[in-house]
């Protein structure tokens, strides 16, 4: 996501160069730019303006501190002024300890609504919190089944509504599933259409009138770039929506509709869908992504992908034993964080220091983990023992040439020698791929 900008501005900035002054032509020109490359990601043109315009007026006269150069002053001025184009703090819904908390979640047909629910059921299901879903589209028996899917998947309690069911038999529905079984968060998926329609409004109206949700999370496919703007404001009118989904934002490169749904249409975006996958929704966090469009990296977000992938540390006392089985391990825990590309964008300072599309293969992991697979107990704990008979037998057994188990018998002990010197460098503090 946001690569289209992130490219270009990381581009520009480059450009601005290590002087210790700032002249006016020199800003004048790198804000032409930063225009351009705004609108080309597709950001609202008044918003681009705007942005524009609060740079060049802070950068313009800037005196540069002692310690920045003219470059990195203005990355600065850049990224503050991203942070704020993207909602300032990071913002999420209310949720009441021990209070009513009822999320309605609305939106345009296809834009992931049901997802979204499914995917707020599981990341809240894991703070511990008592989930209770409704399938509240009474005209769409599938989309109902869909939601009943995910609520299985997930491991929470579905209530389907009937075919035509009034908002007033919903909602006692509702108070005496909870009567006897209660649950901390309420989420209710309504139904959607393909194109903003009068009736759907008048119904979420009438459901929304009754249900009085405490959230209403407007739903919107990024993809759809200005347009998921226009939806939003239409929807405000109707059912005052609280917050935003982003979804979708894993296929969008320009990152217009996020980079201007808070100036447009004046509500935070709460979460990003980033997958189809249950686990794909990231909190959304501002200064995290500014400092991701710049190339600077997000360790936080590295660092809670593997707090969520329960990367655990390896033994101290173990590193110096480091046997395939450990490789394996951690091979499996880093592919738990998800895609290695993403990961290595998160680092600071590697996604430009990286080749034109470059990626690791999560396959190459899926090679070696089917070669271990294929090795015996013993050989796993102890591959000194693993002679060429053996090797073919493995190669065979997984499906691979003799040439890739001599590489992978050869990277293990490269690993090996690596944990050894870490351990020693750390003096007996746990070497692993813990985050700390
Ligand atoms: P609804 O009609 O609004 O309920 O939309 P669905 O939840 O059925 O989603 C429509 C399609 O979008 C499905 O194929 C989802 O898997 C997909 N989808 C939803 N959210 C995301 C996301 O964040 N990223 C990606 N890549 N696909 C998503």
């Amino acid at each position: 996501m946001f690569e289209t900008l992130g490219n270009k501005l990381q581009d520009i900035l480059e450009k601005v160069g290590h002087e210790k002054a700032l002249t006016e032509d020199q800003v004048k020109a790198t804000m032409r730019e930063i225009r351009m490359a705004l609108l080309e990601a597709d950001v609202n043109f008044g918003v681009a303006k705007d942005f524009v315009a609060k740079v060049s007026a802070q950068a313009v006269g800037q005196k540069l501190s002692g310690s920045l150069d003219a470059g990195q002053t203005v990355i600065k001025l850049v990224h503050d002024e991203l942070v704020e184009m993207l909602g300032g703090d990071k913002a999420e819904p209310t949720l009441v300890e021990g209070g009513r908390n009822v999320w309605f979640m609305v939106g345009l047909q296809g834009a992931g609504k049901t997802t979204s629910t499914g995917k707020l059921a599981s990341l809240y299901k894991k703070q511990g919190k008592r989930i209770l879903l409704v399938a509240a589209d009474t005209q769409r028996p599938a989309a109902r089944d869909q939601l009943e899917v995910l609520a299985r998947q997930v491991g929470v309690p579905v209530l389907k509504v009937e075919d035509g069911e009034a908002p007033s038999s919903i909602r006692s529905r509702i108070d005496a599933q909870l009567a006897q079984q209660p649950a901390d968060l309420v989420i209710v998926d309504t139904a959607g259409r393909l194109q903003i329609d009068e009736a759907l409004m008048g119904e979420l109206a009438a459901l929304s009138g009754e249900l009085k949700p405490t959230e209403t999370l407007l739903v919107v496919d990024a993809m759809t770039g200005q347009e998921a703007l226009n939806v939003a404001r239409a929807f405000d009118e109707r059912v005052r929506v609280s917050g935003l989904i982003m979804t979708k934002l894993d296929g969008d490169a320009r990152g217009g509709a996020a980079l201007s749904a808070r100036s447009v249409t004046g509500k935070p975006i709460y979460f990003a869908g980033v997958s189809e996958k249950l686990s794909g929704l990231e909190p959304f966090y501002p200064d995290r992504i500014a400092g991701r469009i710049l190339g600077m990296g997000d360790v936080m977000g590295l660092i809670e992908r593997a707090e969520q992938a329960d990367i655990k540390a390896m033994d101290a006392k173990k590193a110096g034993e480091f046997d395939l089985d450990d490789l394996l391990l951690q091979l499996r825990q880093i592919r738990r964080m998800g895609p290695i590309a993403d990961l290595i964008k998160l680092i600071p300072g590697m996604s430009r220091a990286l080749p034109e599309g470059f990626t690791i293969e999560d396959k190459q992991i899926q090679r070696i983990d089917a070669m271990i697979s294929a090795m015996t107990l013993e050989e796993r704990r102890n591959p000194k023992i693993v002679g060429a008979s053996r090797r073919e037998r493995i190669a065979r057994g997984s499906g691979h040439d003799v040439q890739d188990v001599n590489k992978l018998l050869k990277m293990h002990e490269q690993m090996k020698e690596m944990m050894k010197m870490l351990q020693k460098m750390s003096e007996g503090e746990a070497a692993c791929l813990c985050p700390r």
